[in-house]
């Protein structure tokens, strides 16, 4: 497991790679699996033809088929993360992959159970709920201070921004501005909402899963061209002597990507192609900015201003914040070329 008491400077990007299982359809198909996991947060990657040499990546951490939910949210790094934005920093968890590679699964669970309005302690729920309970265990043992939260939750689809707690903004989308006061980007007339309690924030999720449900009904493929990012806002107020307060502000955000796939898609034509760029625009950029940042000392220039979504994530990016990647693959042969990509995407993170 990794530890929780590292500090922001150390490990600004922690990369893990999750496996999903054989699905029952693809064993049905005779499919098989050229992946093979010696430990060390190795993944090994046979080649379709014996003749060429395997492919050796490695991460911090490798969760096999096997893995659990709670594994996830054990062993990713994730707590260090919520427990760095009750201390105050902006802290991101995304998860990174090819169209059914397990990034949905891993964050909100299998479909349907989050909007089914099953209690937030049900076996089963993604990272992002479970996170929501280690957030409210990390508060309850902080009674010292007062805390104060808060939830929103959009999408980008096509560099626009979309409110999935207030759907009437598709036809809208809302603009990202720079704020000198804050000196960070935000996005203005997002709907916001204060969270007291566990189910508060619950709520939000189940809200915004269903508002998107009901959109992505009208588009082909939706969920696997679009970027979603849950933010939880987390005010601290700390009583110090003499009545002074002293309050910080942290936050995490949740990100379900688009499909990987999506950023060759340039033989497409007309509005898919102009969908296409920006997708690729923004998974680019994303790759780009966190190159540059584990690329430790010879920092360049960041480019956080080329995409909505990276603009959104700067702060998790930049100095201040942690950032944890999770790469889905899926462990099939007819995968194989989507796992390398998601590979070496994920190595070059790392
Ligand atoms: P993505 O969001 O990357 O497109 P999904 O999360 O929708 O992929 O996963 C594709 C399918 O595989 C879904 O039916 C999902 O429930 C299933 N799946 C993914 N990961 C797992 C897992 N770890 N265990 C069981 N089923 C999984
Ligand atoms: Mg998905």
């Amino acid at each position: 497991g990794s530890s929780t008491t590292l500090n922001a400077d150390e490990d600004n990007i922690n990369v893990v790679v999750r496996v999903r299982p054989i699905s029952e359809k693809e064993r049905s198909c005779g499919e098989r699996t050229l992946l093979e996991f010696p430990g060390k947060g190795q993944v090994v990657c046979h080649n379709t033809t014996p003749s060429q040499k395997a492919k050796v990546f490695s991460y911090n951490v490798v969760f096999e088929p096997e893995a659990t939910q709670e594994d996830i949210l054990e062993y990713s790094g994730v707590k260090r993360l919520l427990e760095m934005a009750v201390e105050g920093f902006s802290c991101t968890a995304f998860c990174y992959g090819q169209t059914g590679s397990g990034k949905t699964h891993t964050l909100t669970g299998p479909p349907g159970l989050v909007e089914s309005g099953a209690s937030p302690f049900a076996p089963g729920h993604g990272l992002v709920v479970r996170s929501f309970v280690h957030l409210f265990r990390l508060i309850s043992e902080r009674p010292e201070s007062h805390f104060i939260l808060k939830a929103s939750f959009l999408e980008i689809y096509n560099e626009k921004v979309i409110d999935l707690l207030n759907p009437g903004s598709a036809r809208k989308p809302l603009q990202v501005r720079w704020s000198k006061e804050s000196r960070g980007f935000y996005v203005e007339n997002l709907f916001t909402v204060d969270c007291e309690t566990l189910d508060d924030l619950f709520a939000v999720l189940e809200e915004g899963m269903r508002n998107r449900a009901v959109g992505a009904h009208a588009m082909n493929a939706h969920s696997s061209r679009s970027h979603t990012l849950l933010c939880v806002r987390v005010r601290r107020d700390l009583r110090e002597d003499a009545g002074v307060v002293c309050s910080t502000h942290g936050k995490i955000n949740f990100v379900d990507l688009a499909g990987s796939e999506m950023t060759k898609r340039t033989h497409s034509t007309g509005k898919t192609l102009e969908e296409a760029n920006n997708i690729n625009r923004s998974l680019m950029v994303l790759g780009y900015c966190i190159a540059q940042l584990s690329d430790g000392k010879k920092r360049g220039h960041i480019p956080y201003r080329d995409s909505k979504l990276t603009k959104l994530l700067a702060d998790s990016l930049a100095g201040n914040g942690v950032t944890l990647m999770i790469a889905c693959i899926a462990p099939t042969r007819s995968n194989l070329s989507e796992t390398i990509n998601t590979l070496r995407y994920a190595a070059r993170a790392k």
